[in-house]
C-alpha cells in the first residue's frame, strides 16, 4: 500500500468478490470498486470468507497473518477465526479462514446454513480489523451477507477503537434479505434481545430480517441505480421493506454501477477471437461473430451480412424477464435470427432453452453453465443484447454490452432506465431498444425494432455501436459520488 496518507480508509465486507469467488454483479463491484476508490486516493482493504471453493492458485498467493477466537451465539461459544491475506493491484484481500463455516457451498448452502455462516462472518470481520489495527473510516457492507456489521459495530464492539469508523451498507439486490425465525437468529448472532423488534430485526411475528436490521443501524446506505433507490420504496420494488425504506431514506442514495475497464477491455481481451477498438470494430466484430458460431456449433454464412445474434448472459431466474423471452421465441425466431444464451438457475428456463436449441437446431445454443471465457466471447460477438429484466437495481450486462459494441435491448428499470438511453430514429441518438411495460408483446416490439434497424439502415447502427463503445461506463465518476459520502460521513 502507498505510503502517502490516504485521503480515506474503507474496509470492504461482502460474501464475494472476483476473481476468488463470483456469483453475480455482486462480485464485480466487489472487485472494481475499490480499485477505483484506490485511483481516488483512498485505502482500501476487502474481507472476505476464505471459502472451499476459491481455487488453489488464489490460496497460493495468501500469507498467514494471524488467528484467534472469537465468541458467537446466544451462549458465547467460541470459534476460530484464521487470517489469510493476499495483495492484488493495491488492494489488500483478507480472507477469514474457518472451516466449519466455510468448506460448505457454491459458496451459497441453503439459508438455514447461511444465516449463521454470514452472522459468524460479520461479526469476524470486525474482529478481524480490531487484530489488525487497522481502523477505516467507513466499514462499507454489501447486501444481507454483511448486513449485521453495523449492529455488532454499535453493540459488541462499541468499546474498542472501532467505533469510531463509519458504516455504510449497500443494497445490490434487495429480493435476498436473510430472513429466518426468530430464535434461529437470536441463537446465532448473540445479539441483544432488544434489537428483536419491530424497528430493527422482526419482520413478522415468527421472522428476523438481517437486511431490514442492517438498514436501520447503518450510517448510510445505497444502492446501485438512482432508479433503484426510488423503486425500492414503493410495494411494487420493495419487497415487503418499502415503508422501512422509506422511514430511512433521508440516509439512503443510489449510485450507479460501472464496470472495471481494464477487465473489460475489448482491444487487450484475450479471450476474443479478434481483439476490437472503436475504431475497427465493424471487421473484427465479424470475425468474433463467425468464431462464436464455430465454437458454438452455430450455422455460420458467407461474407455478405446475414442473420443478427442476440446474446444473452443472465442467471436464469424470474427476475430477468425470461418468462417474457420464453413467451415470444418462437416470433423472434423468424429466418434471420440466432440467439445465444449462457445462464443456470431455475430448471423452468434452463429446459425452455434446450428446448428450442433442439427446435431451431443449427440457429440457438443455449450453454447451461457458468462460463467465464465464453461469457466474453458472446458480448464480442453478439450483435445485440438482451435484458428483459423484471427488475433491476443497476445491471452489469448491459454496460459490458455496450462497451463491445453490443446493441443492449433492455426493460426500461432500475439500472437498466439509467444507463441505457433509448434509440431515437428522429435524432439518431441513443444506444439500445427499450420497453417499459412488462409484457411480451413490448419485448416483441423492441427486438423488431432493432432488427429493423439492423437490417435496414447498417450504416446507423453501426454508428449506434461506435456510440456505445465510446460512452463511459467506468468506476470514476461513480467511485467519486462514494467518495464524497465516505467524507461527508467522516466529518
Ligand atoms: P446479477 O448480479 O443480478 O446476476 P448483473 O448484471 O449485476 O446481474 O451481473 C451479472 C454478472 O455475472 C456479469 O458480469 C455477467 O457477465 C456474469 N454472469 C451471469 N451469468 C453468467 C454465466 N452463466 N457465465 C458467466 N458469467 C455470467
Amino acid at each position: 500500500m502507498s505510503k502517502k496518507k490516504a485521503v480515506c480508509k474503507v474496509a470492504f465486507v461482502g460474501s464475494e468478490c472476483y476473481p476468488f469467488v463470483k456469483t453475480g454483479g455482486l462480485g464485480d463491484v466487489m472487485y472494481a470498486l475499490p480499485r477505483a476508490l484506490i485511483r481516488e486516493g483512498c485505502s482500501v482493504r476487502v474481507i472476505l470468507p476464505l471459502y472451499r471453493c476459491i481455487p488453489e492458485k488464489f490460496r497460493n498467493m495468501m500469507k498467514y497473518i494471524g488467528s484467534f477466537m472469537m465468541d458467537l451465539t446466544m451462549e458465547g461459544r467460541t470459534f476460530y477465526v484464521g487470517i489469510m491475506e493476499a495483495e492484488m493491484d493495491g488492494v489488500t484481500y483478507d480472507f477469514i479462514d474457518n472451516r466449519e463455516f466455510f468448506d460448505w457451498g457454491n459458496p451459497y448452502t441453503g439459508l438455514w446454513e447461511d444465516i449463521p455462516k454470514y452472522c459468524y462472518f460479520s461479526k469476524a470481520a470486525l474482529a478481524v480489523l480490531n487484530y489488525l489495527k487497522w481502523y477505516p473510516d467507513v466499514i462499507h457492507c454489501h447486501d444481507w451477507q454483511a448486513a449485521l456489521v453495523p449492529l455488532y459495530l454499535r453493540t459488541k464492539f462499541w468499546n474498542c477503537p472501532l467505533k469510531d469508523s463509519k458504516s455504510m451498507l449497500t443494497i445490490h439486490n434487495l429480493r435476498f434479505q436473510g430472513i429466518c425465525s426468530i430464535p434461529h437468529l437470536k441463537y446465532w448472532s448473540g445479539l441483544p434481545d432488544g434489537l428483536f423488534d419491530y424497528p430493527v430485526f422482526k419482520q413478522n411475528e415468527e421472522e428476523a430480517n438481517m437486511f431490514k436490521a442492517g438498514l436501520a443501524y447503518a450510517d448510510a446506505i445505497t444502492t446501485v441505480s438512482a432508479t433503484y433507490a426510488k423503486e425500492i420504496q414503493t410495494p411494487e420494488f420493495g419487497e415487503h421493506l418499502d415503508a422501512h425504506l422509506r422511514y430511512h431514506a433521508v440516509r439512503m442514495r443510489g449510485i450507479v454501477n460501472g464496470i472495471d475497464t481494464d477487465l473489460w477491455d475489448s482491444s487487450k481481451d484475450k479471450l476474443l477471437a479478434a481483439p476490437y477498438d472503436a475504431g475497427n470494430v465493424l471487421e473484427r466484430k465479424w470475425d468474433n461473430k463467425q468464431a462464436l458460431r464455430e465454437q458454438l456449433g452455430l450455422n455460420r454464412e458467407g461474407e455478405d451480412g446475414g442473420k443478427i445474434v442476440l446474446g444473452l448472459v443472465s442467471r436464469l431466474t424470474d427476475q430477468k424477464g425470461l418468462d417474457l423471452v420464453d413467451a415470444i421465441f418462437p416470433k423472434i425466431m423468424d429466418g434471420r435470427t440466432q440467439v445465444v444464451v449462457l445462464g443456470t438457475g431455475d430448471p423452468r428456463y434452463e429446459n425452455a432453452f434446450r428446448y428450442y436449441e433442439d427446435k431451431y437446431k443449427g440457429d440457438v445454443c443455449a450453454y447451461i453453465s457458468y462460463n467465464e471465457a465464453l461469457a466474453h466471447r458472446i458480448y464480442a460477438g453478439a450483435d445485440a443484447f438482451l435484458v428483459p429484466s423484471l427488475f433491476e437495481p443497476c445491471g452489469l450486462t448491459q454496460l459490458i454490452a455496450m462497451r463491445y459494441g453490443t446493441v443492449p435491448i433492455v426493460r426500461e428499470t432500475g439500472g437498466l432506465k439509467d444507463t441505457v438511453l433509448p434509440y431515437d430514429p428522429e435524432t439518431n441518438e441513443g444506444n439500445g431498444f427499450t420497453f417499459d411495460r412488462y409484457s411480451p408483446d413490448l419485448l416483441l416490439e423492441a427486438v423488431e425494432k432493432a432488427k429493423e434497424l439492423f437490417f435496414g439502415d447498417r450504416q446507423r447502427w453501426d454508428a449506434m455501436v461506435r456510440r456505445n463503445m465510446e460512452k463511459d461506463v467506468s468506476w470514476e465518476q461513480s467511485a467519486k459520488q462514494y467518495l464524497d459520502f465516505y467524507l461527508e460521513l467522516k466529518k
